[in-house]
């Protein structure tokens, strides 16, 4: 199967569905993006910022860049002109960067707060106390210019499915929570970015706004 087919066969899955195709194009090159691009597909996901600027400078500017891995403060400024949407903020201390270099742009960056559901140390992401520490903070009312559209996380790799459905609707729970808690009133707050190649198909059936592929679009990395 081509990079087209595989686009257009999980479009058919997703067709009647509320669910965002994201293409995981890391450590592809640009033909491949190129092909998904010809396909349709404009929204696309990176995990490295080096990779994630020469992509965007090579590519049609029409293209919704992604930054999907874990972001350091000092790199937020290289990609502040341009990012779509970041899915993984894991501060208060990164939001406030991103902010900072929103405001030199003239712009409000979205971005999803990465939170920590799987059974492993290694994943990023904040614990559930800490992401309601950080929506309590006085200082997130101050950021202008970051809009916080919603939640992101990561189940653990494993193929029990019981494992991988309890931290997906564990996650889409404390989104509702947060929902009604803090974001009541901003119909912005709207997004459940969950879902890899291997458990898409369980993070939509759990309520995921935005699915990340990448090996099943563009083959094993
Ligand atoms: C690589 C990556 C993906 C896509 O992984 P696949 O298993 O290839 O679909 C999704 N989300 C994040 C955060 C990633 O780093």
């Amino acid at each position: 199967m081509s990079i087209t087919d595989n686009i257009q066969k999980i479009k058919k899955e997703t067709d009647q569905l509320q669910v965002q195709l994201i293409a995981i194009s890391k450590t592809k090159p640009l033909e491949d993006i190129k092909e998904a691009y010809d396909a349709g597909q404009r929204a696309f996901g990176e995990n490295q910022v080096q990779e994630l600027v020469e992509k965007h400078e090579a590519l049609p500017k029409d293209i919704e860049w992604h930054m999907v891995g874990h972001l350091q403060t000092n790199k937020v400024k290289y990609i502040a002109s341009f990012i779509t949407l970041i899915h993984s903020v894991d501060s208060l201390k990164l939001l406030k960067e991103i902010n900072k270099q929103a405001l030199k742009n003239n712009r409000i960056i979205d971005c999803l707060l990465q939170i920590h559901i799987a059974d492993e140390e290694t994943k990023f992401g904040l614990d559930y106390d800490e992401v309601i520490e950080l929506l309590r903070s006085d200082e997130l009312a101050d950021l202008q210019n970051v809009r916080v559209i919603g939640l992101m996380g990561i189940a653990t790799n494993t193929d029990r499915e019981k494992v991988i459905r309890e931290e997906f609707y564990e996650l889409k729970t404390l989104f509702n929570g947060i929902k009604d808690s803090f974001f009541r009133k901003e119909d912005s707050f709207r997004e459940v970015s969950m879902g890899m190649s291997s458990d898409y198909k369980i993070a939509i059936e759990q309520g995921s706004t935005m699915i990340r592929l990448g090996s099943t679009i563009f083959g094993s990395r």
